[in-house]
């Protein structure tokens, strides 16, 4: 198959297969949209069936990102790396010099950073051979994106109970990782009644004793007797099978990708279920990412997190009137924010300006046409 023809090129702006022979380093670069700033999107290193898996992969992804940037109030292209050989210990450390040297060589038009099967180490290699990785932010990626979720559940239980409080709401997290931790220290302090699972049993019990959080089982978790559903461990959670026998009337959490395919959304729907699109609610670990690329502060992080709660409940509000899930409310709203984007970048090439003419601002600064659905300006 042509990688034109691929299900999800979507017309990539710019898609490398990169290799390494010394040490072994195969890798494939996709970058969606190119706009004025750097195109932006973790590396991650994953053990794929083939090249052809791989490239789904990494074009979904970085599709994903550009998405995700949108709807956070930001102007980044999306973009996204993926290391397609599992080194050996040995050539671990030259496979992630080749990748950062390649990064360097694109020249600053991609900025990458930690993603699965990456570790601090790895972006330490990196960071010797080029600025162009990111990982020094203000505030914790994974703090920032425990914070949006919060924000977010509050926008939903708003909109489903029209409540403000999270007092006495029983919530299911499910992975106690370095999200969903922070996240049951956070209901915790907002009064909520907090179960949750995780398959590694040490977590749940730091869990269980600091925060008197109550465990459930990692298989029944998507169907706990709870208010609120919060996955924070894998995607595709939310199946048709999954669906099915779920309690919970709202689902905010932090995994990327949850609905495991489109009809997933329309499911839980027709099945009075509330879901918070997965790359509005996990914004907050991008937009770490993009103060340490602006040099921005972590009051700067806060009032984009708050924003967050705006553009969400104007996804729930576009999905009621036009009787639609708000997975389908949400693309529609982020596509016409790209489409107005594109516009405004063919516009200021034809009149030949130059990027550092642009406001470092987001959007709605300078005079760069306004994006009319923006709740977050
Ligand atoms: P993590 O690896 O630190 O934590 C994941 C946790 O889930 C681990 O404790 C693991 O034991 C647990 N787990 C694994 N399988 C499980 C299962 N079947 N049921 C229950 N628990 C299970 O990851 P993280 O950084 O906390 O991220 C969590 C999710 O949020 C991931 O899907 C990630 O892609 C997404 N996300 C994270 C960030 C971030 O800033 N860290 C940003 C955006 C999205």
């Amino acid at each position: 198959m042509s990688l034109q023809q691929h299900t999800n090129f979507d017309d990539h702006a710019e898609v490398m297969f990169v290799c390494d022979p010394p040490s072994g380093l195969r890798a494939i670069i996709a970058l969606h949209r190119i706009w004025q700033k750097p195109s932006v999107g973790g590396c991650r290193l994953k053990s794929y069936a083939s090249d052809d898996e791989a490239m789904g992969d990494v074009l979904r992804l970085s599709r994903g990102m550009t998405y995700k940037s949108v709807m956070a109030g930001l102007t980044f292209g999306g973009a996204k790396a993926v290391i397609l050989s599992a080194p050996d210990e040995h050539q671990r450390a030259a496979q992630m010099r080749a990748m950062a040297q390649i990064t360097q060589r694109i020249g600053g038009r991609f900025r990458t950073g930690v993603d699965f099967g990456l570790n601090a180490n790895d972006i330490e290699i990196m960071q010797h051979e080029t600025p162009f990785v990111f990982g020094d932010s203000v505030v914790p990626p994974s703090k920032a994106t425990a914070q949006g979720v919060l924000i977010s559940m509050k926008t939903a239980v708003k909109h489903r109970h029209q409540r403000t409080s999270l007092q006495g709401l029983r919530v299911a997290v499910a992975g106690l990782g370095k999200v969903g931790m922070r996240l049951a220290e956070m209901l915790n302090r907002e009064g909520a009644i907090v179960f949750a699972a995780d398959v590694n049993d040490e977590c749940l019990r730091e869990a269980s004793q600091t925060l008197g959080v109550q465990p459930i089982d990692v298989e029944g978790a998507h169907a706990a007797d709870v208010d609120v559903y919060c996955p924070c461990a894998l995607g595709a959670v939310l199946n048709e099978s999954t669906i099915r026998s779920m309690r919970a009337s709202i689902i905010v959490g932090s995994a990327n990708n949850q609905l495991a395919e489109q009809q997933d959304g329309e499911r839980l729907s027709e099945q009075g279920i509330l879901y918070a699109p997965d790359y509005i609610v996990n914004a907050g670990g991008l937009l770490a990412v993009a103060a340490e690329l602006e040099g921005e502060s972590t009051a700067w992080i806060n009032q984009k997190l708050d924003a967050l709660s705006d553009t969400l409940s104007n996804v729930f509000d576009t999905a009621s009137k036009r009787s639609i899930s708000p997975d389908v409310a949400a693309d529609l709203l982020a596509e016409q924010r790209i489409a107005t984007l594109q516009r405004s970048c063919s516009l200021e090439s034809r009149e030949g300006r130059s990027s550092d003419d642009v406001p470092a601002g987001g959007h709605g600064s300078g005079d760069r046409p306004q994006i009319r659905d923006a709740a977050t300006g």
